[in-house]
C-alpha cells in the first residue's frame, strides 16, 4: 500500500499518532490486501531536521511504522536522505527482515550492511548522473538489487520530468556497470522484487 504514511510530508509524531490511530483499523481490516508498508523512513536533510530532538522524533515515528510491519508480516518500503546509516542501524535493531531501501543516497559499505540483514536496494534512473549510485550498484550484489523509478523524480536528466517507462534506463545502466547481460538483470530484479513483495504474484494474475 504505497503511501500510508509518506515520509515527505515530514509530519510531527503527535501528528503521526493521531493519523495512525484513525488508519489502523482500516489497516488490519485490509491487511490481506497490502503490499507493504511505506513510504517510511529518515530524512535528515538540514532544510527538513536541525536538531537531535527532530532526529529522534522521526525515529519514534518509524519504529512504530516498523512494529505495524512486523505484526502484519509486511516489508517495508523505506525513504532514507542524508539518514542512510541511522536507517539501517534503526532497521536492524528493530528486527526488521523485509525491507526495501528506495534510492538509497549513504555509502556502499553501509548498504552492504543492509544487504547481510537481506534488505534490498532499489536503483533509480538518476544512476546515469550519480556517482554515488554508480559506486553503489558496483557494491551490491544484483541478488539484493531492484528497479524503480520513483518518478516524477530521479530521473536520468536533472529537472527533467522522469516517466515510469525509463525503467529500463536502470536496468541498462546496471547491466553496463556490473558487466551482466541485460536480460538477467531485468529477471533477477523481477525475481527480487517478487520475493519481497509476494503478492504482487496474485496482482500479475488478475
Ligand atoms: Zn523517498
Amino acid at each position: 500500500m504505497k503511501g500510508f504514511i509518506d515520509c515527505h510530508c515530514h509530519i510531527s509524531a503527535t501528528d503521526f499518532d493521531n493519523d495512525l490511530n484513525a488508519a489502523l483499523p482500516l489497516i488490519e481490516k485490509y491487511k490481506d490486501r497490502l503490499l507493504a508498508i511505506g513510504e517510511v523512513g529518515l530524512d535528515f536533510t538540514p532544510r527538513f531536521v536541525s536538531s537531535d530532538a527532530g532526529k529522534d522524533e522521526q525515529r519514534t515515528v518509524l519504529i512504530k511504522q516498523a512494529e505495524i510491519a512486523k505484526r502484519l508480516d509486511l516489508p517495508l518500503n523505506v525513504h532514507s536522505r542524508s539518514a542512510g546509516r541511522p536507517t539501517i542501524h534503526l532497521l536492524k535493531e528493530q528486527g526488521v527482515e523485509k525491507a526495501l531501501l528506495h534510492a538509497f543516497d549513504g555509502k556502499p559499505s553501509v548498504a552492504m550492511e543492509g544487504v547481510k540483514a537481506g534488505y534490498f536496494f532499489s536503483i533509480p534512473p538518476s544512476i546515469v548522473r550519480s556517482e554515488q549510485k554508480q559506486k553503489l550498484v558496483k557494491q551490491l550484489p544484483l541478488e539484493n538489487m531492484c528497479l524503480e523509478t520513483d518518478s516524477p523524480a530521479l530521473g536520468p536528466e536533472k529537472q527533467v520530468r522522469n516517466e515510469p517507462r525509463n525503467i529500463t534506463v536502470c536496468a541498462e545502466f546496471i547491466s553496463k556497470v556490473k558487466g551482466i547481460p541485460l536480460e538477467r538483470v531485468m529477471e533477477v530484479t523481477t525475481q527480487n522484487a517478487l520475493r519481497l513483495f509476494p503478492k504482487l504474484q496474485a496482482c500479475f494474475r488478475l
